[in-house]
């Protein structure tokens, strides 16, 4: 059935309520589920109508037949939507509720802040990013410092600019291009969504900007017959020195990744390409920025992503599990002796790039105490351990015949569906709607890699909160095969 368009909704404004709902819900759901909605919960219903007139949603095509859940609260691992259902969030929002829903210390912390120093922009500074930066460089175990945005977009930006002026600054000023991973992501601005390898993404947005280069990510599960993991691996991290030779060493200002591609398809590299690639920026004066946007901040069960792999990156984004999403914060991370180049020149030495709420006070005291939840309650260390056993567990349905291959990174999972185990044709985006529908039914919300590479969004994605309880893991577990032994069972496709 038909949607509700946005002009529909603006003439009905005008009409009386029960009228005015009418094409709402026959616009809105082909079951009788809305209209059973209208008799319970008519502010619901009304949300919805307003949702569709008034909100633009993020990645939602507006021939969308479902809709969004109105979601009114949250506590742990659960949220709650404006039916009373809950569900339990494996997402972590995006990828970024690390410490749990319903933190009454940090909204308390803001708060406080927010009555001592509600706004100041770091052209001067104040405590709260004092005390956050000294208590990242910690976090980071190097000598950094930090750059605050409010986006892992804008944290990229940042390190384009200040990784070109670097370049500049030591004498290498025909240094201007980046390299980074097909079917990889790393932000939505243009000058991140140029380093992002997802054509999906890029569709009808471009031209970007110039100086961006992609190369083949170490997908191992679709390696060629034939290669070892490890061959496979070190062929991959070749191809960043052949682009860097071939583009002429000279043009090159570096390489951003994340240490393992999260939301692009849980892509996990093997040791030696990292410690590959980390030789092949050293070698060729090259600055290695790693992108710890969902990595960061215990998700990979240490406190950084790059540390599981002991990479020594020039440049370090962050953003999400910083704040655990509670307010909008990022940085960037620069090692020292880097920042310290941009203190050599009086003129145009200096970084020149202000964001006015980069490194709000309330959002840099709430991160302070996020992370002080993280040390406190072992969340590091929990992830670890959560992501042992959501992927012991997960590794009963290997045997399924929609899933091609599982693979995981602390507390981050992906579950990779194929039609055709020999060929690993990959699963169709309906079959993928299809699961993560089932799962929500059931009242687990799971996530995806949509919208990434044509004929690549088949990737399951499973990121919870790393303070989840045992009870937790178990009904994701739970739920989810059940889904998939349903599906396997006959359900179609
Ligand atoms: N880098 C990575 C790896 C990401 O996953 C994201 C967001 N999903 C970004 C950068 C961009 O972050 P934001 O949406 O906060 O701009």
């Amino acid at each position: 059935m038909g949607i509700c368009t946005q002009t529909g909704v603006t003439e009905l404004n005008s009409i009386p309520a029960k009228r005015w709902l009418q094409p709402v819900i026959s616009g809105l759901a082909t079951d009788k589920e809305l209209i059973a909605l209208f008799d319970r919960n008519l502010d619901t219903a009304e949300l919805l109508a307003k949702d569709r007139q008034y909100v633009w949603h993020s990645m939602v095509s507006y021939h969308a037949n479902s809709q969004p859940l109105i979601v009114t609260g949250g506590e742990g691992s659960w949220i709650v939507d404006s039916n009373g259902e809950r569900y339990l969030d494996a997402m972590s929002g995006l990828y970024c509720v690390n410490v749990g829903y319903g933190r009454k210390e940090l909204a308390d912390a803001a708060y406080e802040q927010m009555m001592a120093l509600a706004y100041y922009p770091l052209t001067q500074s104040h405590t709260p990013a004092i005390r956050l930066a000294e208590k990242l460089s910690e976090w980071l175990e190097g000598d950094y410092v930090i750059f605050f945005s409010n986006s892992g977009s804008e944290a990229n930006e940042a390190a384009f600019k200040m990784a070109r002026q670097y370049q500049q600054q030591i004498g290498e000023s025909s240094r201007y291009k980046f390299i980074s991973r097909y079917r990889a992501y790393h932000g939505s601005s243009m000058g991140a969504l140029s380093a992002t390898g997802q054509s999906q993404r890029k569709y009808k947005y471009e031209p970007l900007s110039a100086g961006f280069l992609h190369v083949c990510p170490p997908d191992s599960y679709r390696r060629p017959a034939g290669q070892t993991v490890e061959q496979f691996n070190l062929y991959c991290a070749q191809a960043i020195e052949d682009t860097i030779i071939w583009e002429g060493v000279e043009s090159v200002a570096g390489v951003i990744m994340e240490p393992v591609i999260s939301g692009g398809g849980v892509i996990v590299p093997h040791q030696v390409y990292l410690d590959r690639v980390q030789e092949i920026c050293n070698k060729h004066g090259v600055l290695l920025i790693i992108d710890e946007v969902i990595c960061g901040f215990g998700r990979s069960g240490f406190k950084f992503g790059y540390q599981n792999f002991k990479l020594k990156p020039d440049i370090v984004t962050m953003a999400k599990g910083l704040t655990s999403g509670y307010l909008p914060l990022s940085a960037t991370a620069v090692r020292k002796d880097i920042y310290d180049r941009f203190k050599d020149e009086e003129d145009y030495g200096f970084f020149r790039h202000v964001n006015t709420f980069g490194g709000n006070p309330s959002a840099c005291a709430l991160a302070l105490k996020n992370l002080e939840i993280m040390e406190r309650e072992g969340l590091v260390e929990r992830s670890r351990i959560l992501g042992q056993r959501l992927e012991e567990g997960m590794k009963q349905l290997l045997d399924h015949p929609l899933v091609g291959d599982i693979r995981s990174f602390g507390f981050l999972l992906g579950v990779e569906l194929v039609t055709n185990k020999a060929t690993k044709e990959p699963a169709s985006v309906d079959a993928v709607k299809k699961i993560i529908g089932q799962c929500k039914a059931r009242g687990l919300i799971i996530g995806k890699n949509g919208d990434t590479a044509a004929g690549f969004n088949n990737v399951l994605t499973f990121s919870p909160p790393l303070s989840s309880t045992d009870e937790d893991l178990a009904f994701i577990l739970s739920t989810f095969t059940a889904v998939m032994n349903e599906i396997g069972d006959g359900m179609p496709v």
